[in-house]
């Protein structure tokens, strides 16, 4: 867009004005463009809502080559695509909800170069040809949205994310620009790790929001829950959001508060899509009181004038509840966040956590039918893997995902799976499976330091 040579200074100013419309930078956001247009590798840790961002918008538009910016969530892709689109700059995006039409031309537009941006998922980025393609470009920087989501200790962890240092080093590795509100010590080392970033500048603004009032109220009985929510929608005016931590207690919630008259909708992992669609639509609309969710609900959800969130019960962990109260009062106007705290809560928490990370025999089972394919020189693939092992999928795609990540295994064009290390004994395997064991011991702690 502008000239590579007069890097930042008034240039940068006159972007921050005129396309983005701004007068000035947030706390962190000159530090993270300085940098990012200097070429070096960059974390930023802002809290939610804060602008993180035109961190890396504003030096997209000032570099020549392409921006590719891998998001975890594709409602939130989608915005800032056509928020950009609206403003006149080339964007593709590359997931998996487009139609093949669509997918040709956003391929087409990468392929000829002309694209300042490419928004695209960390399981796209999976995929050899699209490696392939991307590498036909000039990237010259390489964004990671939530990058929290690629920590093992990050609450919203996705194992697909594993396997981004390695494709990032293919395509060439151009500097990094890491984002995320997750700010403990753990996440940020595994940003660092994974991403392969020796020697990062970390721009950290703290995280105060002074238009936020917390607190929380100790219960004794289960009913008393219900009646302290029914007086806080009757208390307060506008829309928010209530988290609790099962589906069943969704649908519990809304159906008693729904009873009393109020207008709640529910929202979590196992409703119909479409349902979980309009029901978010109304919560954006602002024609609910409140959206009574699980914590599927709100990574990527920009409503500025969400005035309230409630705690049904405690959550996992102290990030976990920084983010979900953090999205409440981003309009600067004065919100609060109560939760409510029973003694039992956590008992359900070491419930769930129970069964999040494979164990030795996972690894174990997963090794053994990938060499039982390999041995009967099939081509390996998720779904054949799926039909002879014992494991669910879920399971089996953090073992295939921490296979990737350990040169045990890597994944061809079109998903087919090659094992590298077919001779790994079951007491190396049971090694591999400690290291997450530790973590869930790790999980148990942080539970503890919630309550
Ligand atoms: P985050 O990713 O940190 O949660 P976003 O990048 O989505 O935050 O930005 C949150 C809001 O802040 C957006 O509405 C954005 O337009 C606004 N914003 C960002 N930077 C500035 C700025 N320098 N001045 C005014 N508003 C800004
Ligand atoms: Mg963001």
């Amino acid at each position: 867009m502008a000239d590579a040579g007069d890097l930042v200074g008034s240039d940068v100013a006159s972007i921050l004005k005129e396309h983005f419309g701004f007068r000035s930078f947030r706390r962190g956001q000159k530090e993270a463009v300085e940098s990012a247009l200097e070429g070096r590798d960059t974390i930023v840790i802002m809290p939610t809502g804060s602008g993180k961002s035109l961190c890396f918008q504003l030096p997209a538009l000032h570099l020549h080559g392409t921006t590719v910016v891998v998001s975890p969530l594709i409602a939130l892709m989608k915005d800032q695509a056509d928020s950009l689109r609206e403003r006149g700059v080339d964007v593709a995006t590359v997931n998996s909800t487009l139609k093949p039409s669509e997918l040709r031309e956003a391929e087409q537009g990468i392929r000829e170069g002309d694209m300042e941006f490419v928004y695209t998922t960390p399981e796209r980025l999976a995929n050899p040809e699209f490696r392939s393609l991307l590498k036909t470009t000039h990237i010259d920087l390489f964004v990671v949205d939530e990058a929290h989501c690629l920590s093992q200790w990050g609450h919203d962890f996705r194992p697909d994310f594993l396997a981004l240092g390695a494709h990032i080093a293919e395509l060439g590795r151009p500097p990094i620009l890491a984002l995320t509100a997750t700010a403990t010590a753990d996440v940020i080392g595994d940003i660092q790790q994974q991403l392969r970033m020796p020697d990062p500048r970390v721009v950290h603004t703290g995280f105060y929001r002074p238009n936020l009032a917390l607190g929380v109220v100790p219960f004794r009985e289960e009913s008393d829950r219900v009646r302290w929510m029914t007086e806080q929608l009757r208390d307060h005016d506008g829309t928010g959001i209530i988290y609790t931590s099962t589906v069943k207690a969704v649908g519990e919630l809304v159906e008693k508060l729904g009873s009393q008259g109020y207008d709640v909708a529910g929202y979590h992992g196992r409703m119909k899509a479409s349902e979980r669609a309009s029901n978010q639509d109304r919560f954006m609309e602002g024609s609910l009181r409140a959206i009574v969710a699980t914590n599927a609900f709100g990574l990527g959800i920009d409503k500025p004038d969400i005035r309230f969130v409630l705690h049904h019960r405690v959550p996992a962990t102290i990030e976990a509840y920084y983010q979900e109260i953090g999205r409440a009062g981003r309009d600067g106007q004065s919100a609060f966040g109560t939760m409510l705290y029973h003694p039992d809560d956590s008992k359900l928490q070491k419930f769930f956590q129970s069964g999040r990370y494979p164990s030795g025999e996972d690894l174990v089972n997963g090794h053994h039918a990938l060499k039982r394919l390999a041995e009967a020189a099939e081509p390996i693939t998720v779904a054949k893997l799926r039909a002879i092992s014992p494991l669910p999928i879920s399971k089996l795609k953090v073992v295939l995902a921490l296979f990737v990540a350990k040169g045990v295994i890597k994944e061809d064009r079109g998903g087919v799976i090659t094992l590298l290390q077919p001779d790994l004994s079951n007491v190396e395997l049971a090694r591999a499976a400690g290291s997450y064991r530790e973590r869930q011991e790790r999980d148990r702690l942080k539970q503890e330091q919630m309550v």
